[in-house]
């Protein structure tokens, strides 16, 4: 299936970070990663074991067959089996590092690395890192990255990481090996090192790991942006990045992260959207509220500002439990008086008889895959048809129960419907449905929905005056929703809060 999310290449010379950088910055945003150096290194030690002449082809290519990359069992493939043998760190030491480029530029290997690493690549949402990936590889790679550093900066990380001298011989010899490395992967007649014409060149040199992985991780962020935006532009309709939850009694795991696609609108033009609540939607909020009071003691407040609101409206709500959907659904839908609608997992809505129950609490179905931008393409059409949404602008549960940086779809979103935004704060469902637990555990412990007061968001402007706009209006959505929560949960937006000097935390009457 593909991923909508997109595609990054990462090149760089010998040591400039690629992979410990590209794998960081996949992992902070749910990315495949793939470091390719790999496939040349154990193709390297295999022909140093077996005597074969470095530079032969013929008896290069046929070795391709015995080496594969492998995932670390988180979605990295930086593990490299030559024959099913884990051989990673074996590669990775200096017998390999002084041959490797010479293998490397045997243009038969290359052409049968080729479509090997096109293929890992073709279902999008993944960082790849190597030499000629923004060049050759992926030639249409949503995001090219050069990352670039002077050869003694380099070879003096790498001597760090040795624990060696900085003086030291053995630290003056990785600096020659290094240059002599850089030269032949840069003058090699093949796919050759260099930064594509249309790659972000991000120079490391006394950057810290950690600037590096956000300046890579930001240059990732716009590559999402963009891509939304293009298809928001589109004739069809637009996206949505927002991340969607599930109906009101709906299990859990109906909620889409933010990476499956909708059913989309069939043959013809679609029907509309209905509004009102169905007698169906009515009882499960009923159904929903009794098991609520029941189980749990929950502490509305802010619920005036529900009240006759018309129009399209965004709800937008932090995410911290499976529980977050049923509870705003069986609270905030009556409050409101109007058909709230969700995105959820396509697949949720097949099961039998539990996804009946979903689609009738006005789930659009999102199919895995091409999430994003079908999600954005439904989430719009619902607030163009002037319908109320609710999506979770963090796109996922967060782990900590603290509020995790937003994804800008629900903003693009925001601005695109000039939908009213309506924030919600919610706490205390991790307790009732903690993380990893497949089923509720009601203790009658305390949960608060706050709702604070609709607002518009706006960017002028056009080119980086918008896009600057555009980032504040993200902030300025999480910050409403911020001031919801109590200061611990507050995470990213503390500060953000904190520069408008709001008190604060929930505070309500319990709901018997
Ligand atoms: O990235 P790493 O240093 O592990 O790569 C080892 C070698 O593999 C490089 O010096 C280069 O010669 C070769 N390589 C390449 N093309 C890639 C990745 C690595 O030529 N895409």
């Amino acid at each position: 299936m593909t991923d909508a999310r997109p595609t990054v290449a990462i090149d760089g010379p010998a040591s400039s970070g690629k992979s410990s950088v590209g794998a960081a910055a996949a992992r902070e945003l749910g990315y495949r990663f793939c470091d390719t150096g790999l496939l040349y290194r154990a193709l390297t030690g295999l022909a140093l074991k077996s005597g074969i002449d470095l530079s032969d082809p013929v008896g290069l290519v046929p070795l391709v067959a015995q080496v594969e990359l492998a995932s670390d069992g988180d979605g990295r493939l930086s593990r490299v089996m030559v024959d099913g043998v884990d051989v990673t760190a074996e590669v990775r030491g200096p017998a390999v590092d002084r041959s490797v480029s010479e293998v490397a530029r045997v243009p038969e290997v290359r052409a049968a690395l080729l479509e090997r690493q096109r293929a890992l690549a073709a279902d999008g949402g993944i960082v790849m890192a190597g030499r000629d990936i923004g060049t050759v590889v992926l030639p249409d790679a949503d995001l090219k990255v050069f990352l670039d550093a002077s050869a003694e900066e380099r070879a003096r990380r790498r001597a760090e990481e040795r624990g060696l001298e900085p003086d030291s011989s053995e630290a003056a010899r990785i600096l020659a090996d290094l240059r002599r490395r850089d030269d032949l992967d840069r003058n090699r007649p093949v796919a050759p090192l260099r930064a594509a014409a249309d790659a972000t060149v991000i120079a490391t040199d006394g950057n810290t790991f950690d600037q590096t992985v956000a300046a890579v991780v930001a240059a990732i962020r716009a590559a999402e942006t963009r891509r939304i935006e293009a298809t928001a532009s589109a004739p069809a309709a637009a996206p949505a990045s927002a991340a969607v939850p599930a109906p009101a009694a709906a299990p859990a795991s109906a909620v889409v992260p933010i990476s499956a696609p909708p059913p989309g609108p069939g043959k013809g033009r679609p029907k509309p959207l209905g509004d009102g609540r169905t007698w169906f939607i009515r009882a499960t909020d009923v159904f929903g509220r009794i098991v609520w009071r029941v189980f749990a003691r929950v502490h509305l407040s802010g619920f005036e500002h529900l009240r006759a609101i018309d129009g399209p409206v965004l709800i937008v709500a932090n995410h911290i439990s499976n529980a977050d959907p049923p509870l705003i659904g069986s609270f905030v839908t009556p409050a409101l008086d109007r058909r709230i609608y969700w995105l959820g997992k396509q697949e949720a809505l097949d099961w039998p008889v539990l996804g009946a129950l979903i689609e009738h609490n006005a789930v659009i179905g999102i199919q895995r895959g091409a999430a994003d931008v079908d999600a954005f393409r439904s989430a719009k059409r619902v607030l163009d048809e002037r319908h109320v949404l609710i999506v979770f602008p963090e796109g996922t549960r967060s782990p900590t129960g603290r509020l995790q940086e937003a994804k800008e779809g629900t903003t693009i979103l925001a601005l695109r419907t000039g939908a009213r935004l309506v924030p919600i704060g919610v706490s205390g469902t991790r307790d009732v449905w903690p993380r990893g637990q497949k089923l509720p555990h009601p203790i009658r412990g305390r949960v608060s929905l706050t709702v604070g007061e609709p607002f518009t968001v706006s960017a002028p402007g056009a080119g980086a005056e918008r896009r600057a706009a555009q980032v504040a209006a993200t902030t300025e959505i999480m910050r409403r929703i911020a001031e919801l929560l109590p200061p611990e949960q507050r995470g990213f937006y503390a500060d953000a809060v904190a520069r408008t000097g709001a008190p604060g935390g929930p505070d309500g009457d319990p709901v018997r």
